[in-house]
């Protein structure tokens, strides 16, 4: 079975290419269609966006297609940075999105944060979503080396007295809202080979 993930990253694809190495499948990414632009992700929440991006890659296609949406939410910023948390900070670097969140949340106590991915699956016979979370608190200052965004302030519950970049990328994908979300495409997959009823149903395969 041919599989798209709306990315140009290829960083994920191989990612994904990894966890799905056992399925039967072929994936995809945009580079196949150089031809689609840049899709919009307008929307309030990681769901809605990654559905878009899977509708129009879908439509243009013909072929089941996954996306992904994911960011930060600070509790006590009421889930901010969230959908925008790419563009948080006005210069939109890492550094800046970093140091305004530490500013956001200076004297703050109460430092509950979460990464979310959410995947999106759209197929001719329907939509699905899937939720990854990777619950922890925003440190004081910034740690360690490794991954991207806010890896340096974050401190993953999974991990007690590390941020998440001070981790290594195989110990981040254990317990990563993306790892998390990736780890349920198989199951999703089963969705798209089961039979579809008059009512566009999915019957149980
Ligand atoms: P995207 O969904 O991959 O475009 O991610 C949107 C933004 O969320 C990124 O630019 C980062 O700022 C933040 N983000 C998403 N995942 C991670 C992560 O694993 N570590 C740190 N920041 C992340």
């Amino acid at each position: 079975m041919k599989l798209v993930f709306a990315t140009r990253n290829t960083h994920k694809l191989d990612e994904v290419r990894a966890i799905l190495a056992s399925e039967d499948l072929e994936l995809l990414g945009l580079d196949h269609w150089p031809e689609l632009g840049e899709i919009p992700e307008d929307h309030d929440t990681f769901e809605l966006n990654a559905l878009q991006k899977a509708q129009v890659v879908h439509a243009a296609t013909g072929l089941p297609t996954v996306a992904d949406d994911s960011g930060l939410e600070v509790d006590a910023l009421d889930g901010r940075p969230g959908v925008f948390s790419k563009r948080f900070s006005a210069e939109g670097t890492d550094s800046a999105n970093n140091a305004l969140l530490l500013r956001e949340l200076d004297g703050v106590v109460a430092r509950e944060a979460r990464f979310r991915c959410v995947l999106a699956l759209v197929w001719a016979g329907g939509a699905r979503t899937v939720d990854g979370r990777c619950e922890g608190a925003i440190a004081l200052s910034a740690r360690g080396e490794g991954g991207f965004g806010y890896d340096p302030l974050f401190l993953p519950d999974a991990a007690p007295g590390k941020a998440m970049a001070e981790l290594s990328a195989d110990q981040k994908n254990a317990i990563s809202h993306r790892g998390l979300a990736f780890a349920q495409l198989p199951a999703l997959l089963d969705a798209v080979n089961s039979p579809v009823d008059e009512a566009g149903d999915l019957k149980p395969a």
